[in-house]
Protein backbone atom coordinates (compact mmCIF):
# COMPACT_ATOMS: atom_id res chain seq x y z
CA UNK A 1 0.00 0.00 0.00
CA UNK A 2 0.80 3.74 -0.33
CA UNK A 3 2.47 5.45 1.89
CA UNK A 4 1.18 7.15 5.27
CA UNK A 5 2.30 10.18 7.33
CA UNK A 6 1.53 10.82 10.80
CA UNK A 7 0.51 13.69 12.71
CA UNK A 8 0.39 16.00 9.07
CA UNK A 9 -0.40 19.43 10.61
CA UNK A 10 -4.05 20.48 8.24
CA UNK A 11 -3.16 24.00 8.86
CA UNK A 12 -1.13 23.37 5.46
CA UNK A 13 -3.46 22.17 3.65
CA UNK A 14 -6.93 24.93 4.60
CA UNK A 15 -6.97 28.40 2.87
CA UNK A 16 -7.92 29.96 6.30
CA UNK A 17 -4.75 28.32 7.65
CA UNK A 18 -5.75 26.52 11.46
CA UNK A 19 -6.34 22.97 12.53
CA UNK A 20 -4.28 20.79 14.14
CA UNK A 21 -2.84 17.75 12.06
CA UNK A 22 -4.30 14.45 10.96
CA UNK A 23 -3.82 11.21 12.22
CA UNK A 24 -3.46 9.96 8.62
CA UNK A 25 -2.13 11.36 5.44
CA UNK A 26 -2.08 9.42 2.20
CA UNK A 27 -1.43 10.77 -1.13
CA UNK A 28 -3.14 8.81 -4.18
CA UNK A 29 -1.72 8.56 -7.08
CA UNK A 30 -4.22 6.32 -9.15
CA UNK A 31 -7.75 5.34 -8.83
CA UNK A 32 -5.93 1.86 -7.53
CA UNK A 33 -3.70 3.27 -4.94
CA UNK A 34 -6.87 5.44 -4.11
CA UNK A 35 -9.42 1.94 -3.75
CA UNK A 36 -6.47 0.34 -1.81
CA UNK A 37 -6.17 3.22 1.08
CA UNK A 38 -9.95 3.30 1.51
CA UNK A 39 -10.33 -0.37 2.02
CA UNK A 40 -7.19 0.16 4.75
CA UNK A 41 -9.13 2.72 6.27
CA UNK A 42 -12.42 1.33 6.33
CA UNK A 43 -10.47 -2.23 7.67
CA UNK A 44 -9.19 -0.10 10.25
CA UNK A 45 -12.81 1.80 10.88
CA UNK A 46 -10.89 5.24 10.26
CA UNK A 47 -13.29 8.25 9.31
CA UNK A 48 -11.59 9.55 6.00
CA UNK A 49 -11.50 12.96 4.29
CA UNK A 50 -10.26 14.12 1.50
CA UNK A 51 -9.08 17.18 1.22
CA UNK A 52 -8.87 19.61 -2.23
CA UNK A 53 -7.62 23.19 -1.44
CA UNK A 54 -8.98 23.32 2.04
CA UNK A 55 -11.15 26.78 0.67
CA UNK A 56 -13.98 25.39 3.00
CA UNK A 57 -12.66 23.97 5.52
CA UNK A 58 -12.72 24.00 9.07
CA UNK A 59 -10.45 21.49 11.23
CA UNK A 60 -10.37 21.17 14.88
CA UNK A 61 -7.06 22.63 17.19
CA UNK A 62 -7.10 19.02 18.39
CA UNK A 63 -6.80 17.19 14.72
CA UNK A 64 -8.73 14.97 12.93
CA UNK A 65 -8.57 11.60 14.18
CA UNK A 66 -8.43 10.13 10.66
CA UNK A 67 -7.43 9.80 7.28
CA UNK A 68 -6.97 12.67 5.19
CA UNK A 69 -5.98 12.11 1.89
CA UNK A 70 -4.59 14.70 -0.83
CA UNK A 71 -4.81 13.46 -4.48
CA UNK A 72 -1.77 13.29 -7.30
CA UNK A 73 -0.42 11.93 -10.07
CA UNK A 74 -3.87 10.71 -12.05
CA UNK A 75 -6.45 12.27 -10.05
CA UNK A 76 -5.00 16.03 -10.51
CA UNK A 77 -4.82 15.33 -14.20
CA UNK A 78 -6.62 16.93 -16.70
CA UNK A 79 -7.98 15.86 -20.59
CA UNK A 80 -10.19 17.61 -23.14
CA UNK A 81 -11.73 14.89 -24.81
CA UNK A 82 -13.96 17.19 -27.76
CA UNK A 83 -16.52 19.47 -25.97
CA UNK A 84 -16.10 17.57 -22.66
CA UNK A 85 -13.19 18.75 -19.79
CA UNK A 86 -12.19 15.49 -17.99
CA UNK A 87 -10.31 16.58 -14.46
CA UNK A 88 -9.12 14.58 -11.69
CA UNK A 89 -10.66 15.32 -8.48
CA UNK A 90 -7.97 16.84 -7.28
CA UNK A 91 -7.13 19.38 -10.46
CA UNK A 92 -7.40 22.63 -9.38
CA UNK A 93 -10.75 24.92 -10.55
CA UNK A 94 -7.98 27.33 -12.08
CA UNK A 95 -5.94 25.17 -13.77
CA UNK A 96 -9.47 23.51 -15.49
CA UNK A 97 -10.59 26.92 -16.60
CA UNK A 98 -6.95 27.57 -17.97
CA UNK A 99 -7.40 24.17 -20.05
CA UNK A 100 -10.93 24.54 -20.83
CA UNK A 101 -9.85 28.41 -22.42
CA UNK A 102 -6.95 27.01 -24.30
CA UNK A 103 -9.34 24.59 -25.46
CA UNK A 104 -11.26 27.15 -26.80
CA UNK A 105 -14.72 25.70 -24.33
CA UNK A 106 -16.78 28.26 -22.57
CA UNK A 107 -18.85 27.83 -19.16
CA UNK A 108 -16.79 27.17 -16.59
CA UNK A 109 -15.84 30.92 -16.12
CA UNK A 110 -18.03 31.13 -13.01
CA UNK A 111 -15.83 28.61 -11.13
CA UNK A 112 -12.47 31.47 -11.84
CA UNK A 113 -13.41 33.31 -8.42
CA UNK A 114 -13.45 29.71 -6.46
CA UNK A 115 -10.51 28.67 -4.98
CA UNK A 116 -11.40 24.99 -5.12
CA UNK A 117 -11.00 21.66 -6.76
CA UNK A 118 -12.99 19.51 -9.10
CA UNK A 119 -13.71 17.13 -6.20
CA UNK A 120 -14.13 19.81 -3.52
CA UNK A 121 -17.13 21.61 -5.98
CA UNK A 122 -18.59 18.21 -6.50
CA UNK A 123 -18.88 17.52 -2.88
CA UNK A 124 -20.24 21.37 -1.65
CA UNK A 125 -21.98 22.08 -5.47
CA UNK A 126 -19.78 25.19 -5.73
CA UNK A 127 -21.40 28.59 -7.39
CA UNK A 128 -21.22 31.62 -8.08
CA UNK A 129 -22.62 33.97 -10.33
CA UNK A 130 -25.99 32.02 -10.97
CA UNK A 131 -24.26 28.97 -11.94
CA UNK A 132 -22.54 26.00 -9.98
CA UNK A 133 -21.35 22.66 -10.34
CA UNK A 134 -24.73 21.06 -11.50
CA UNK A 135 -25.27 23.31 -14.39
CA UNK A 136 -21.66 21.97 -15.83
CA UNK A 137 -21.29 18.16 -14.39
CA UNK A 138 -22.11 15.51 -16.63
CA UNK A 139 -20.55 13.09 -14.73
CA UNK A 140 -18.06 11.67 -11.74
CA UNK A 141 -16.08 8.74 -10.96
CA UNK A 142 -16.71 8.18 -7.32
CA UNK A 143 -14.05 5.64 -5.48
CA UNK A 144 -15.08 3.96 -1.84
CA UNK A 145 -13.76 1.16 -0.42
CA UNK A 146 -15.43 -1.17 -2.85
CA UNK A 147 -14.63 0.00 -5.97
CA UNK A 148 -15.34 2.76 -8.22
CA UNK A 149 -18.89 4.17 -9.71
CA UNK A 150 -19.55 6.41 -12.36
CA UNK A 151 -22.65 8.38 -10.93
CA UNK A 152 -24.70 11.19 -13.33
CA UNK A 153 -25.01 14.51 -12.24
CA UNK A 154 -28.68 13.03 -11.41
CA UNK A 155 -27.34 10.51 -9.59
CA UNK A 156 -25.00 12.72 -7.61
CA UNK A 157 -28.12 14.56 -5.79
CA UNK A 158 -27.13 18.26 -6.51
CA UNK A 159 -28.67 21.14 -4.61
CA UNK A 160 -27.95 24.38 -3.18
CA UNK A 161 -23.96 24.01 -1.87
CA UNK A 162 -24.60 20.33 -1.12
CA UNK A 163 -24.68 16.89 -2.98
CA UNK A 164 -25.33 13.65 -2.01
CA UNK A 165 -22.15 11.91 -1.79
CA UNK A 166 -21.66 9.75 1.05
CA UNK A 167 -19.08 10.70 3.41
CA UNK A 168 -15.60 9.05 2.54
CA UNK A 169 -16.89 8.82 -0.97
CA UNK A 170 -13.99 10.78 -3.05
CA UNK A 171 -14.07 12.39 -6.13
CA UNK A 172 -11.74 10.55 -8.62
CA UNK A 173 -12.54 12.25 -11.95
CA UNK A 174 -15.24 14.54 -12.90
CA UNK A 175 -16.26 15.16 -16.44
CA UNK A 176 -17.75 19.29 -17.19
CA UNK A 177 -19.71 19.25 -20.31
CA UNK A 178 -18.61 22.68 -21.91
CA UNK A 179 -19.47 24.26 -25.11
CA UNK A 180 -17.25 26.27 -27.94
CA UNK A 181 -16.65 29.60 -26.97
CA UNK A 182 -13.95 32.37 -28.07
CA UNK A 183 -10.76 32.50 -26.15
CA UNK A 184 -11.10 36.67 -25.45
CA UNK A 185 -14.64 35.88 -24.98
CA UNK A 186 -13.74 33.45 -21.98
CA UNK A 187 -10.67 36.28 -20.77
CA UNK A 188 -13.24 38.72 -20.89
CA UNK A 189 -15.78 37.25 -18.64
CA UNK A 190 -13.30 35.94 -16.18
CA UNK A 191 -11.65 39.20 -15.54
CA UNK A 192 -15.10 41.24 -14.88
CA UNK A 193 -15.76 38.47 -12.53
CA UNK A 194 -12.37 38.47 -11.08
CA UNK A 195 -13.32 42.44 -10.92
CA UNK A 196 -16.11 41.95 -9.79
CA UNK A 197 -15.02 39.68 -6.52
CA UNK A 198 -12.58 42.22 -5.67
CA UNK A 199 -14.31 44.88 -5.09
CA UNK A 200 -16.80 42.55 -2.69
CA UNK A 201 -14.76 40.18 -1.19
CA UNK A 202 -11.75 40.02 0.88
CA UNK A 203 -9.87 38.09 -1.91
CA UNK A 204 -6.37 38.63 -0.38
CA UNK A 205 -7.03 37.45 3.45
CA UNK A 206 -6.85 34.19 4.83
CA UNK A 207 -10.38 32.79 4.52
CA UNK A 208 -12.45 29.67 4.22
CA UNK A 209 -15.21 31.52 1.78
CA UNK A 210 -18.83 31.84 2.88
CA UNK A 211 -19.42 30.88 6.48
CA UNK A 212 -22.62 30.44 6.27
CA UNK A 213 -25.22 29.40 3.48
CA UNK A 214 -27.89 32.39 2.91
CA UNK A 215 -30.87 31.49 4.81
CA UNK A 216 -34.62 32.01 2.91
CA UNK A 217 -35.86 35.29 2.69
CA UNK A 218 -34.36 38.64 1.36
CA UNK A 219 -31.32 39.12 2.76
CA UNK A 220 -27.75 36.91 2.85
CA UNK A 221 -26.53 35.80 5.34
CA UNK A 222 -23.57 38.72 5.33
CA UNK A 223 -26.10 41.62 5.28
CA UNK A 224 -27.92 39.99 8.58
CA UNK A 225 -24.59 39.47 10.48
CA UNK A 226 -23.69 42.83 9.77
CA UNK A 227 -27.14 44.16 10.89
CA UNK A 228 -26.61 42.86 14.61
CA UNK A 229 -23.16 44.98 14.49
CA UNK A 230 -20.96 42.14 14.15
CA UNK A 231 -19.18 43.42 11.05
CA UNK A 232 -15.25 44.01 12.04
CA UNK A 233 -16.06 42.24 15.20
CA UNK A 234 -12.50 39.96 16.42
CA UNK A 235 -12.33 37.19 18.60
CA UNK A 236 -8.59 35.83 19.74
CA UNK A 237 -6.85 35.99 16.07
CA UNK A 238 -10.39 35.23 13.75
CA UNK A 239 -12.20 38.44 12.42
CA UNK A 240 -15.13 39.12 10.87
CA UNK A 241 -14.38 40.72 7.62
CA UNK A 242 -14.54 44.42 7.20
CA UNK A 243 -15.13 43.80 3.45
CA UNK A 244 -17.90 41.16 3.74
CA UNK A 245 -19.76 39.95 7.35
CA UNK A 246 -19.92 36.72 5.82
CA UNK A 247 -16.40 35.69 5.77
CA UNK A 248 -14.03 35.34 8.76
CA UNK A 249 -10.43 36.55 8.10
CA UNK A 250 -7.18 35.11 9.80
CA UNK A 251 -5.89 38.34 11.12
CA UNK A 252 -2.81 36.53 12.22
CA UNK A 253 -2.49 34.04 14.70
CA UNK A 254 -6.16 32.62 14.78
CA UNK A 255 -7.31 29.11 16.13
CA UNK A 256 -10.74 27.29 14.18
CA UNK A 257 -12.11 27.81 18.40
CA UNK A 258 -12.05 31.31 17.56
CA UNK A 259 -13.69 31.04 14.76
CA UNK A 260 -16.35 28.81 16.26
CA UNK A 261 -16.74 31.58 19.14
CA UNK A 262 -16.97 34.17 16.23
CA UNK A 263 -19.76 31.72 14.26
CA UNK A 264 -21.68 30.96 17.61
CA UNK A 265 -21.86 34.65 18.47
CA UNK A 266 -23.23 35.63 14.73
CA UNK A 267 -26.01 32.40 15.44
CA UNK A 268 -26.54 33.98 18.77
CA UNK A 269 -27.10 37.49 17.54
CA UNK A 270 -28.75 36.90 14.75
CA UNK A 271 -31.16 34.33 16.32
CA UNK A 272 -32.48 36.54 18.78
CA UNK A 273 -32.68 39.44 16.63
CA UNK A 274 -34.18 37.88 13.75
CA UNK A 275 -35.55 34.75 14.51
CA UNK A 276 -33.47 32.97 11.51
CA UNK A 277 -31.00 30.31 12.00
CA UNK A 278 -28.06 30.57 10.46
CA UNK A 279 -26.44 27.14 9.23
CA UNK A 280 -22.91 26.39 8.14
CA UNK A 281 -21.15 26.39 5.07
CA UNK A 282 -17.88 26.01 5.81
CA UNK A 283 -17.38 22.04 6.61
CA UNK A 284 -16.36 20.69 9.75
CA UNK A 285 -13.56 18.22 10.28
CA UNK A 286 -12.55 16.66 14.02
CA UNK A 287 -14.82 17.24 16.72
CA UNK A 288 -16.20 20.83 16.21
CA UNK A 289 -19.68 22.12 17.26
CA UNK A 290 -21.49 24.83 17.25
CA UNK A 291 -23.43 25.36 20.74
CA UNK A 292 -26.84 24.95 20.15
CA UNK A 293 -29.41 28.09 20.32
C1 LIG B 1 -11.93 33.51 -1.13
C2 LIG B 1 -12.91 32.39 -1.29
C3 LIG B 1 -14.01 32.54 -2.12
C4 LIG B 1 -14.94 31.51 -2.27
N1 LIG B 1 -16.01 31.70 -3.11
C5 LIG B 1 -16.90 30.71 -3.27
C6 LIG B 1 -18.01 30.87 -4.16
O1 LIG B 1 -18.21 31.89 -4.80
N2 LIG B 1 -18.88 29.83 -4.30
C7 LIG B 1 -18.73 28.67 -3.62
O2 LIG B 1 -19.55 27.76 -3.81
N3 LIG B 1 -17.68 28.49 -2.78
C8 LIG B 1 -16.77 29.47 -2.59
N4 LIG B 1 -15.72 29.28 -1.74
C9 LIG B 1 -15.62 28.03 -0.96
C10 LIG B 1 -14.80 26.92 -1.64
O3 LIG B 1 -13.83 27.48 -2.51
C11 LIG B 1 -15.68 25.93 -2.42
O4 LIG B 1 -16.62 25.29 -1.58
C12 LIG B 1 -14.82 24.86 -3.10
O5 LIG B 1 -15.61 24.12 -3.99
C13 LIG B 1 -14.18 23.90 -2.09
O6 LIG B 1 -13.29 23.09 -2.81
P1 LIG B 1 -11.99 22.47 -2.15
O7 LIG B 1 -11.42 21.58 -3.17
O8 LIG B 1 -11.12 23.52 -1.59
O9 LIG B 1 -12.65 21.60 -0.99
P2 LIG B 1 -12.20 21.52 0.52
O10 LIG B 1 -12.43 22.82 1.19
O11 LIG B 1 -10.85 20.92 0.61
O12 LIG B 1 -13.27 20.48 1.07
C14 LIG B 1 -14.64 20.84 1.15
C15 LIG B 1 -15.45 19.53 1.32
O13 LIG B 1 -15.33 18.76 0.13
C16 LIG B 1 -14.78 17.48 0.42
N5 LIG B 1 -13.91 17.11 -0.71
C17 LIG B 1 -12.79 17.74 -1.16
N6 LIG B 1 -12.28 17.09 -2.21
C18 LIG B 1 -13.09 16.01 -2.42
C19 LIG B 1 -13.07 14.92 -3.34
N7 LIG B 1 -12.13 14.80 -4.29
N8 LIG B 1 -14.04 13.99 -3.25
C20 LIG B 1 -15.02 14.09 -2.31
N9 LIG B 1 -15.08 15.08 -1.41
C21 LIG B 1 -14.13 16.03 -1.47
C22 LIG B 1 -14.02 17.66 1.73
O14 LIG B 1 -13.85 16.42 2.42
C23 LIG B 1 -14.92 18.64 2.45
O15 LIG B 1 -16.04 17.98 3.01
C24 LIG B 1 -14.77 30.30 -1.57
C25 LIG B 1 -13.65 30.12 -0.75
C26 LIG B 1 -12.72 31.15 -0.59
C27 LIG B 1 -11.52 30.94 0.30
Amino acid sequence: MIALEEGVPLSRFTTIGTGGPARYLARPATVEELREVLAWAAAEELPVAPIGLGSNLLVHDDGFDGLALKLTGDLVAIAVEGTTLVAGGGATNAVCLHRARDAGLGGLEFASAIPGTAGGGTRMNAGAYGRDWATVVLDADVVDATGMRTLTAQELGFAYRHSELRPGAVVARVRFALEPRPVDEIKARVADLLAARKSSQPTTKRTFGSVFVNPDGERGAGALIESVGLKGHQIGGALISPVHANFIENAGDATSADAIALMAEARRRVYAEHGLELRHEVRFLGPLLLPPL
